[in-house]
């Protein structure tokens, strides 16, 4: 086979890309890896892992605020923002490591620059050349969405690429955008001092989660000094060169308010333009790329997964889909692999952490499926009072018919760790029941939550109070 001519070419070396890549090339395929920028795409680079590290030093430094609460005393507890952000640095540069070393180690060939379908079965990537392919799987990603409030390069507007290096902390931030980058982006600089304001059109934050869930997590975030506002829109944004800040309206409101910069988080784009998808009759929906469930898109030789393609952006999702889409890539002969109805885990990692999956009872209801809840709060649980991370609750949901898990909502310490417990139930397809007599959970652990939740379900918490009667 010559140098141009691949097996599978895959699109993109972020999340989904260079683990479609890795996989095809386990299975035997020759297989190359276009991307035009960094390795790790968006999650490594722009997302994930540097928003996550940057929420450490945050988290951190209000802990060792606290450290009183313990019966610790510390004076003179301050931070360094260029410290912080070497070290995000220093992480994100390590796993970039880590990737091209799987790259080479799976004899994958890593071609770089932007690629471009130019035929059914070939790429051009600029100067490098044109390379053909049996297979590509497309995993272009998406990048930030902007407002058309204020002129692109406006000094005062950043988006959450432009966040994460920052080299000084504003004083007043207006966050635009109440979802997961919103809240944690004003996560991480309330807890650095700054005074924040969230703005989220819709009526609650996180519109995505349950609005209890997202009541509670309002109310905590407006104790840390965050101002929140939902149900508003932006109307107006003027910039104010000479007192270097921004002025800003609200819909509906008389008064402006003026902030010296504003963050907008209001959703992301997918990359499917200028990529040549009209060359090899690739369909889209004007906004992604369309796939059926084997993730194939209208060109049979043309699979598309991760941001590019899926409805939910996240970065565990795009590398599940690669799996599948790699599998169906490679072993054309065999029955493929197609999407699993697997209940995807949705986290964000503010202090208390929020994570949910499947289905609460709310969006049961929506699918006429009745349910029973099970509940446990944190400030009653052992571990979590030594902890000092006593706040929120762990809700189960259950079909009222078969008592089998649907889904869950947690808000509270470690919740994006604790919420694989219940994919675990889900997956197992046991009651609660059954779940409940096969698990022992250690104490004193906050899985313990997990434990009364479950058995709440059946009334059979210990240490839940019977109704009285
Ligand atoms: C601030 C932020 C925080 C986030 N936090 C989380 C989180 O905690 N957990 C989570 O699951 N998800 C998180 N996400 C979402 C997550 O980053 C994405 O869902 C994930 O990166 C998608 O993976 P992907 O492989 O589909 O695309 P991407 O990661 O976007 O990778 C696509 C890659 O393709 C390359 N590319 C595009 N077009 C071309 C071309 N024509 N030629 C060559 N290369 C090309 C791009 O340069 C990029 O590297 C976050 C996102 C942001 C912005």
């Amino acid at each position: 086979m010559s140098d141009n001519v691949f097996d599978i070419i895959v699109l993109g070396g972020g999340p989904g890309g260079y683990t479609a890549a890795v996989k095809a090339a386990r299975a035997g395929m020759k297989t190359a890896l276009i991307e035009a920028d960094n390795l790790g795409g968006t999650c490594l680079n722009r997302g994930c892992i540097p928003t996550k590290a940057l929420l450490a030093s945050a988290h951190a430094y209000h802990e060792m605020k606290k450290a009183h609460e313990f019966g610790v005393e510390c004076e003179k507890i301050s931070f360094s923002l260029e410290k912080i952000m070497k070290r995000k640095d220093d992480i994100v540069s390590k796993l970039r490591d880590g990737i091209a070393h799987l790259i080479k180690a799976n004899k994958i060939t890593h071609i770089k620059g932007f690629g471009k379908i130019t035929g059914e079965h070939s790429i051009s990537v600029g100067e490098t050349g044109n390379f053909t392919f049996k297979k590509l799987i497309i995993a272009t990603g998406s990048k930030p969405l902007n407002l058309p409030l204020m002129p692109p390069n406006s000094p005062y507007m950043i988006n959450s690429d432009q966040a994460l290096n920052l080299s000084k902390l504003p004083k007043k931030l207006l966050v635009i955008g109440g979802g997961v980058i919103g809240v944690e982006m004003a996560n991480f600089f309330a807890f650095l001092g700054v005074n924040v304001c969230i703005v989220e059109l819709m009526p609650q934050l996180l519109p995505s989660e349950d609005a209890s869930i997202a009541r509670r997590l309002a109310s905590i975030f407006k104790k840390y000094g965050i101002s929140v506002k939902t149900g508003k829109k932006v109307s107006e944004i003027k910039e104010d060169r000479q007192a270097g800040c921004v002025i800003v309206k609200l819909e509906g409101e008389n008064d402006p308010a003026s902030f010296d910069m504003v963050l907008q988080a209001v959703g992301r784009s997918r990359n499917i333009s200028d990529i040549g998808l009209e060359k090899a009759s690739v369909k889209t929906d004007g906004k992604k790329i369309v796939v059926d469930q084997y993730f194939q898109t209208s060109n049979s030789d043309i699979f598309a997964i991760g941001d590019c393609a899926s409805d939910i952006m996240l970065a565990h999702l795009a590398s599940h889909q690669a799996v599948t889409a790699a599998y169906n890539a490679s072993c054309a002969s065999r029955e493929q692999m197609h999407k699993l109805d697997a209940a995807v885990p949705s986290c964000v990692y503010t202090i208390p952490e929020v994570a949910s999956c499947g289905m609460s009872a709310d969006k049961a209801k929506k699918a006429g499926i009745e349910t029973v809840s099970g509940k446990y709060m944190f400030n009653m649980l052992g571990r979590a009072m030594c902890m000092q991370a006593n706040e929120g609750l762990v809700e189960i949901f259950a079909d009222s018919a078969t008592q089998k898990i649907t889904g869950a909502n947690i808000l509270g310490p470690s919740a994006t760790e604790l919420i694989c417990c219940v994919q675990s139930a889900m997956v197992s397809g046991l009651s609660a029941k059954e779940f409940c007599e096969k698990m022992i959970f250690a104490h004193p652990t906050l899985s313990e939550a997990m434990g009364e939740a479950f058995a709440d379900i059946f009334g059979g918490a210990v240490h839940v109070a019977p109704p009285l009667h």
